[in-house]
Order: C-alpha cells, then structure tokens, then sequence
C-alpha cells in the first residue's frame, strides 16, 4: 500500500545508507576498486558472503569450506592432508550462497578474527621467525592489531570440535 505522506520522508535506515554511501565514496581513494557497499545481489559487502566454497590441494586434498559471515576469505591457505600453503578456492561458479547452513560436525568454516586469536597467530609467526634469525625489537600490540584487522580478518575453524579437559 501507497503512504503518499510519507514518500517524502527517506526512513532513517535509508538516508543512513545514503550517508554510508555518500561517506563511502568520498573515502574512495582507487577509483577503479568497486563500491563495496550493498555489492551483492544479496545486500552483503562481500561476493563471498555466507557461501560454501571449494577447496582443493594439487595432492588430491579437497573440501568445502563454510563462510560464515559477510567477511572476506582468503584465496588459499595451508592444506590439512599434506601441510604445504596449497589449498586453493576452486571451482568459484560452484560457490553457492548457504546463509542458513548448518555446519556438518567436522567440517571448516571462515569466522571472524578474535583478539585473542590474533595474538595467537602473532606470536607463532615470530616463533617461526626466530627460528632462522633473530627477531628485531618490536611492538607486539601493533602486529596482534594487524592481524586483528578490525575484526574482519578471516579465521578458519572447525564446526563441533570439541576440546579434551
Ligand atoms: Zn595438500
């Protein structure tokens, strides 16, 4: 039904997300990077929101990864079969939108960078560091806060692990 009264009026959500927009635009520094406000047909940031994906190893490995968030996904990262940096997002025509999907008790899925987990992350990248040459002075709050990334970085668990006590 027509509320001829109010058509006037933009609510409150709408002109926020023409400010978002607006705001958005005047931050844009590369002009040739899309909006990524309201991308997808679906109104999230991100292509990849909320999509089951596939990822497969030159070893054989292969399996479905869950994002469950409007987050990105990294295009790769260290395979469970054979430990090396190559399993690899494939078959992207085959990512299918899945916001309600209930994770299968083992299966990995993308979540949000925690703090705690970024300082995790942190700290064995400097071990691994250590390892082969001395590690210079430095600020671990400020490496713990890019990993952190917001918030927005991507971190891959597993659904329904449970740890032993
Ligand atoms: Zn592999």
């Amino acid at each position: 039904m027509s509320l001829p009264y109010k058509q006037s009026q933009p609510s409150s959500r709408e002109q926020r997300r023409a400010d978002e927009r607006a705001a958005a635009k005047q931050q844009r520094v590369a002009p040739a990077i899309a909006d990524p406000v309201l991308l997808t047909p679906y109104g999230h940031r991100h292509t990849e929101a909320f999509c089951l994906m596939w990822y497969a190893c030159e070893c054989g490995h292969r399996e479905q990864i869950w994002n469950s968030r409007d987050g990105v996904t990294p295009f790769g990262c260290a395979c469970p079969s054979c430990k090396e940096p190559k399993l690899q997002h494939v078959d992207w025509n085959r990512d299918t939108y899945a916001p309600n999907h209930q994770p299968a008790t083992g299966q990995r899925m993308w979540i949000d960078m925690t703090r705690d987990r970024a300082r995790v992350i942190a700290q064995r990248t400097i071990d691994q560091v250590a390892k082969t040459r001395d590690v210079p002075a430095h600020d671990m709050d400020r490496i713990v806060e890019a990993v952190y990334h917001d918030g927005i970085a991507p971190d891959l668990v597993i659904w329904g692990y449970v740890e032993a006590s």
